[in-house]
């Protein structure tokens, strides 16, 4: 899926300490495929990368502490403007306002009037009327009255009347005489994607000049519904899109491709088959749910948990006096494995990321470097310049490890230790370049 492939783009960036040009063209470039994959225009995917690529180099993402964070929110917010920015409201400015369905059969048309109608009542304060224009099917009448019986909202029908034309301007004259501010019109669709169709649809738009004309589509359908959305809008010019059965495991790519090809707003999505199953479209929670964000978001929450200020502030001031020790490192150790998902995770740790990547850590590789610290006495941990020779030897021992390890992580240590040092004393630009090699 479009999601599982964006995640595994920006997870080029998780494991990365920081972001150098060349990881940066390397994710904008996974990014890209992911949508081609998808089916997004090749322009929009290619426009849409190059935005990515210029405000990640043009943000300083490499002096981040956090640069993947930061790459991951740069995606997000693109992909929040390519769905269409801000949430788009519905045009109720008519007396009556009203409101035409299209879209192919199945897609959700008769339950999202019922829908809509629900939402307009209870959340606006409307008093709607819906109107019955499937003519084809008895059942498709039936079917709409309903759903009005369930939330309380007249359902418009003559089953005398064939002439889906005539029925609209019916349905209009009534609200008008009736009092009601709204209206929505229910229509007959297809299975595909036919002339007699999209005739009647735009004979029935001409007719009641609607304010707002909708295509309902389901969003399982995949790249059918782009093709859909184009020869809708083709005909029609609608107005707005809504996203019918996103509930489940659809992660809505559709939303993506259909705004970037008819360039009309998706309004409401549609997350179930009851009544109150009706949500306003907000691109930002569509972008969350296509970059799976789930994952990426709760991952940096949880590094956010472990790594609190009031640790950074006791370990700066270790640092600062020399005394950062064994027993702070096994502290950061213990902190990391309790994130889990090791590997992602390197690149977050300030400044110990590329120490402990010297080790070549695999999620249990820290059994070993805890085995050898434990094995250390107290003073021992917080005065390693004390480990000696026989010192060593008989680490290597309690610990089952050889002293090879020993001295490995000791060199570790040091390494580490002389970094944050110099991430102290103003060296920050030293440590820069060291980070970035
Ligand atoms: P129409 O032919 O366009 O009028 O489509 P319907 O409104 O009759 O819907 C077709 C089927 O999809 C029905 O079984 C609905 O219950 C179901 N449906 C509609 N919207 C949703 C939705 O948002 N989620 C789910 N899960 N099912 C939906
Ligand atoms: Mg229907």
């Amino acid at each position: 899926s479009l999601s599982e492939k964006l995640d595994k783009a920006l997870h080029v960036l998780k494991g990365h300490g920081q972001i150098t040009e060349i990881n940066v063209a390397e994710t904008t470039k996974e990014v890209r495929r992911a949508l081609l994959d998808a089916d997004v225009n090749f322009k929009i995917a290619k426009e849409f990368t190059n935005r990515v690529k210029e405000k990640a180099l043009g943000q300083n993402v490499l002096k981040t502490l956090q640069p993947g964070q930061l790459m991951v929110k740069i995606v997000k917010d693109e992909l929040t403007e390519l769905m269409g920015g801000d949430a788009s409201g519905i045009n109720l400015s008519g007396s009556p306002s009203v409101i035409l369905m299209s879209g192919l059969q199945g897609s959700g048309k008769t339950t999202f009037s019922g829908k809509l109608a629900n939402y307009l009542k209870k959340k606006k304060s409307k008093n709607p009327l819906l109107v019955a224009c499937d003519v084809y099917r008895p059942a498709a009448i039936d079917q709409l009255h309903v759903v009005g019986d369930q939330i309380g909202v007249p359902v418009f029908s003559d089953r005398e009347n064939q002439d889906p034309v005539s029925l609209a301007k019916a349905g209009v004259a009534h609200a008008k005489a009736n009092g009601h501010n709204v209206v929505i019109i229910d229509t007959a669709g297809r299975l595909a994607v036919d002339e007699q169709m999209m005739t009647e649809i735009a004979n029935i738009r001409d007719a009641v000049s609607p304010q707002e004309t909708l295509f309902v589509v389901d969003s399982m359908t995949g790249q059918d519904a782009v093709n859909t959305a184009k020869a809708f809008n083709d005909v029609l010019d609608f107005d707005g899109v809504i996203l019918t059965k996103l509930d489940g495991d659809t992660r809505g790519g559709a939303a993506i491709s259909i705004k970037s090809v008819v360039n009309k707003p998706i309004k409401f999505i549609g997350t179930g088959e009851k009544m109150e199953a009706i949500d306003v479209f907000y691109p930002a929670r569509m972008a969350d749910r296509i970059l799976g964000m789930g994952d990426v978001v709760s991952l940096v929450e949880r590094a956010q948990e472990q790594f609190d200020e009031e640790e950074a502030r006791k370990l700066q001031k270790k640092i600062a006096k020399n005394k950062f020790g064994f027993d702070d490192f096994l502290k950061q150790i213990q902190q990391i494995k309790k994130m889990g998902n090791m590997k992602d995770l390197m690149g977050m740790i300030p400044g110990a990321g590329k120490a402990l990547k010297g080790l070549d850590i695999e999620d249990d590789a820290f059994k070993h470097v805890e085995a050898i610290i434990y094995s250390m006495t107290p003073e021992e941990r917080s005065n390693p310049t004390t480990l000696n020779a026989s010192r060593k030897k008989r680490i290597a021992k309690g610990s089952g490890r050889s002293i090879q390890e020993v001295n490995q992580l000791l060199k570790q240590f040091n390494q580490m230790s002389k970094m944050m040092k110099m991430m102290q004393g103003g060296g920050g630009k030293k440590m820069m370049q060291m980070m970035q090699n």
